[in-house]
């Protein structure tokens, strides 16, 4: 049973969404602020407000229960401070990198495929505009329209259709260029600074925070950019806990760190935001998931690669079903997640029909990653990715297991015994020690190591030239002679199967989702556009109901104490406005929180005991017992019935009118 309220039935649209309206509830509200606010603040750097708090862990809270407790996930709490020679070997202290451009005169810095993508957006809006078509008008953030005026401006200048063309392409694929491709986009299309200055070649920046670790300056760390390397140096640990078995999975809420090149637009791109990330193990030759039936008929939003690269953004929905039977989603492990993801954020209050599964193409995705889909939520800042969805495939556990020669891996029992043909590899002890000396034990365990087509090779190349030149682990070139290595084909009988797990990842941006709730939730009445609602579901909203009475009469006081403690023994957070506002008032400022229940007490409470309650969207009154409307309360706030259950079991009521 769903736990949304009766919201079908009111005009949510009646005012168009006005971003500036709802950013001043927002931070009157105290949902979210600048960080050092008083001291000027900080780009990329927010506090949330007892709002803001309350449904965020409202939001992890239904993550937990969705994913950890349903799926019987493996929780973690791993350190934030991180070893750099972990991240050194996850390849992030190399490649965790954004491409920045510098104005040549003025010295600012810029992220440079952002600006090739305002630049080149705020051209083909010129074109529109020149062109007298009707431009399709977006909501404008404050952040927005200073950047059209300082940064892009959208002249209405015609463009060659052929020129629109190659903009749209362009854009449609703009996650996809490398730093030398920005530049030579730079040149071509004559991409300037804000102050029309000429702009520097595009350089990498690596987005982590360095520290020291000890008063010694010997241990290098970094903050961490995301929670997955925690879990994976804890595989074997995490393995052994589930018995020596996969399919399994790690899960973990934790704060992560990036020194973004230009914090922008509010949560979205900041510099310190909590992330929940699932690990999950998977058999490489078999990634089918036994619950795949449970989504399999889930229809998603797809945008696949194959028509981004085509400079194209139409959605195809499908189902989770579809999607892997016709190969466009890899594996059915990836699948379900996706299924299970659109299920979260859907259920949390994401509005589906502006939610989409957007594939990766080859330029963005880690030369390792099977596949990956993000799942990207429209806000007035666009489409916007939010959750990442990969099949990291083995790359972490072998690149950690090569680094600590700690074995990362499954041993699996086979049901039948098999005969295998594999290549054996003999040295001259002696002799391999006297030439090789120290290095003797690298090469050894690279050989070790090594699959059977890299001893084939080797064997084949010392067969024909009497030597091979091997790399090894240690990035050094050993030549090996027939002399003191032997290769020969052998047959053996295997009892046990040995791999290393692959592992799909989704992982969550929790800022960007809660911004893109609230983006989602909001609306205002018909009769009055500054009478800001959130429409969010029971399930998240921070405070479940608002206690108000109609008087202040001590006796209707008492009561109100009353049913505070009663609700607060039910586990349901609410809060008393006691305030002089008229009642009216106190509704509207607690939609603003987006309360969804309002339990009024007032004259017949004290003679017959009975309670009114308000539901938030429609403003509807249900009557009850005392005893009735706080039953009534638990199983909306658990979602266990909706408005309309509700509505069988309370009467109608229409005595107190809810305007100001
Ligand atoms: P990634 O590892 O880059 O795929 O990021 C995983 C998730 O973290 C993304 O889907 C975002 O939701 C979130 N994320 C990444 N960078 C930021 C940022 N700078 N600010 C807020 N959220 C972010």
């Amino acid at each position: 049973m769903s736990g949304n309220t009766a919201s079908s039935e009111v005009n949510k649209t009646a005012h168009e969404f006005d971003k500036t309206n709802l950013d001043s509830l927002l931070s009157r509200r105290f949902f979210f602020a600048p960080a050092f606010e008083i001291y000027g603040g900080v780009a990329g750097l927010y506090d949330y407000g007892p709002t803001g708090s309350a449904l965020q862990a409202n939001i992890l809270d239904a993550w937990r229960k969705h994913y950890i407790i349903e799926e019987d996930m493996l929780e973690l709490d791993t350190t934030i401070m991180t070893l750099s020679d972990v991240l050194k070997t996850s390849g992030h202290v190399d490649k965790f990198a954004d491409w920045m451009v510098k104005d040549k005169v003025n010295g600012e810095i810029f992220r440079a495929d952002h600006l090739v993508e305002a630049v080149l957006e705020a051209r083909l809006k010129g074109d529109k505009e020149a062109r007298g078509k009707k431009v399709e008008e977006k909501e404008e953030t404050d952040e927005k329209k200073k950047k059209k005026k300082k940064n892009v401006k959208s002249e209405a200048v015609k463009l060659d259709d052929k020129v629109v063309e190659e903009f749209e392409y362009i854009l449609a694929q703009i996650d996809n260029y490398t730093g030398p491709q920005l530049g030579e986009l730079i040149k071509k299309w004559d991409i300037r600074s804000p102050a029309n200055n000429e702009l520097s070649e595009p350089v990498e920046f690596n987005l982590m925070f360095q520290s020291d670790i000890g008063p010694t300056g010997q241990i290098k760390g970094y903050l961490r950019p995301e929670t997955a390397q925690g879990h994976f140096v804890n595989f074997a640990r995490l393995l052994e806990f589930n018995n020596g078995k996969v399919p399994f999975a790690s899960a973990q809420i934790g704060k992560s760190f990036r020194n973004e090149i230009a914090p922008r637009q509010g949560l979205l791109r900041v510099r310190e935001f909590t992330m929940a990330e699932i690990e999950h193990y998977v058999d490489p030759l078999d990634k089918r998931h036994a619950r795949f039936n449970e989504v399999r008929d889930v229809v998603l939003a797809l945008l696949p690669k194959d028509v981004q690269q085509e400079g194209r953004t139409e959605l195809t929905r499908m189902t989770v079903g579809d999607a892997v039977e016709k190969g466009i989603v890899d594996n059915e492990t990836l699948g379900y997640f996706l299924g299970r993801t659109q299920l979260f954020l859907t259920k949390i209050g994401i509005d589906a029909a502006r939610l989409r599964c957007r594939q990766h193409m080859a330029n963005e995705m880690a030369h390792y990653a099977a596949d990956c889909w993000d799942f990207e939520i429209q806000s007035s800042y666009g489409w916007i990715e939010c959750v990442g969805c990969a099949d990291r495939s083995a790359y972490d556990l072998t690149v950690h297991a090569a680094k600590t020669k700690q074995p990362l891996r499954v041993q699996q029992r086979l049901d039948q015994p098999r005969t295998v043909e594999k290549l054996d590899v003999q040295y001259d002890a002696k002799a391999f020690g006297i030439k090789f000396k120290k290095d003797a034990a690298t090469i050894k365990s690279t050989l070790a190591e090594s699959d059977k087509e890299r001893l084939q090779c080797i064997k084949d190349e010392m067969d024909k030239d009497g030597k091979s030149l091997v790399k090894c682990a240690d990035g050094k070139e050993y030549e090996l002679t027939p002399d003191l290595v032997k290769i020969n084909p052998i047959t053996v009988t295997e009892h046990m199967r040995e791999f290393t797990p692959n592992v799909i990842e989704p992982s969550f941006g929790i800022g960007r989702i809660l911004y893109s709730l609230l983006e989602h939730s909001y609306w205002a009445r018909e009769q009055d556009k500054a009478r800001g609602v959130l429409s969010f579901p029971p399930l998240v909203a921070p405070i479940k109901v608002l206690i108000v009475a109609i008087s202040n009469d001590p006796a209707l006081t008492a009561v109100i104490h009353d049913i505070s403690i009663k609700l607060r023994k039910l586990g349901i957070a609410s809060r008393v406005d006691d305030s002089s506002a008229s009642i009216g008032k106190k509704y509207a400022r607690n939609d603003e929180l987006g309360t969804p229940f309002g339990i009024t007490v007032d004259f017949a409470t004290a003679k017959n005991g009975t309670l009114t309650l308000r539901e938030r969207d429609t403003t509807k009154q249900l009557i009850g017992s005392t005893e009735d409307v706080l039953k009534t309360v638990d199983q909306l706030v658990k979602g266990t019935i909706d408005w309309e259950g509700a509505s069988k079991v309370l009467q109608e009521y229409s005595g107190v009118q809810d305007v100001e």
